[in-house]
C-alpha cells in the first residue's frame, strides 16, 4: 500500500518518538520484534489484542510490537497487545497472521 501524506484531523500526529526507546525481542515466530511500553496514561485508544482477541481499553498500560526488519512499513504494521499475553506469546497460538 503506497504511504500518502494525509492530514489527521484535529491534533497533533502521534508517532513513536525517541522519549521511549524500544527494546528488542524475539517474537513467537523467531524475528526480530521492537518492543515498546505504552503507560497507561498513554493508552488513550481501544486496541486489539492479537495475543488473546480482547480489547485492550484506554488507560491500560500495554507494549506495542512491530518487525524489527520491516523499516518504515514494520512500523505501520505494529500491534497493540496486553503486556501479559506478549509475554506468553510464545505459548499462544496466534488468533492473527502478521501478514
Ligand atoms: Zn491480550
Amino acid at each position: 500500500m503506497p504511504r500518502r501524506a494525509r492530514r489527521r484531523a484535529g491534533g497533533t500526529a502521534r508517532r513513536p518518538g525517541p522519549r521511549s526507546s524500544p527494546r528488542t525481542e524475539i517474537g513467537a515466530d523467531g524475528r526480530d520484534y521492537q518492543v515498546r511500553v505504552v503507560a497507561g496514561s498513554g493508552a488513550v485508544k481501544t486496541y486489539r489484542c492479537p495475543g488473546c482477541d480482547h480489547e485492550i481499553r484506554p488507560g491500560v498500560a500495554h507494549v506495542v510490537v512491530w518487525p524489527s526488519d520491516g523499516g518504515d512499513a514494520g512500523v505501520e504494521d505494529r500491534r497493540h497487545w496486553h503486556t501479559p499475553c506478549w509475554q506468553n506469546r510464545a505459548t499462544r497460538s496466534p488468533t492473527r497472521r502478521w501478514s
